[in-house]
């Protein structure tokens, strides 16, 4: 059986249209593994592909840092992250950190379309492939549950 991986999807304003699109046109393969999203690109999704999707807040009032918690707790696999290269956006700083996030801890990202074809129709995807989780060592240090 191919591994169901966890995959984050977000868009910015400008490039929703390209990120429904592109998810509809893979369908098929998104179907196979869980689906994680910002709110809006979320509820998008969700209406477009008729699949469940995870939905956080939206990216502008925290969503971004939601999925990039996601991802430093090892939830999520592969980031599909179209963010708009032409516009400022308010919550630059949560777009860094989510970035930042996704190659501190060695998952997937596609920013754009090439690279996002690329990734979901690699062989690896369903698979077997084994990310390297990177080991912080005493920096994962977890606090003692209370009680
Ligand atoms: P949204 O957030 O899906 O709620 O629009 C995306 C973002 O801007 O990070």
């Amino acid at each position: 059986m191919s591994p169901r991986r966890h995959i984050a999807l977000v868009a910015h304003d400008n490039k929703k249209v390209e990120l429904l699109q592109w998810a509809a046109f893979n369908r098929g393969t998104l179907a196979r593994h869980q689906l994680y999203a910002t709110g809006t690109t979320g509820t998008m999704l969700a209406y477009e592909l008729g699949l469940p999707v995870t939905r956080f807040l939206s990216g502008p009032v925290g969503g971004d840092q939601q999925i990039g918690a996601k991802i430093a707790e090892g939830v999520i696999d592969v980031l599909v992250f179209f963010w708009d290269p032409l516009e400022p956006q308010p919550h630059d700083p949560d777009v860094r950190a989510l970035l930042r996030l996704a190659a501190v801890w060695n998952i997937g990202v596609a920013c754009n379309v090439t690279s996002a074809d690329l990734m979901i129709s690699s062989p690896l995807l369903s698979g077997f492939y084994q990310r390297v989780r990177p080991d912080f060592g005493d920096r994962e240090w977890q606090p003692a549950e209370a009680g």
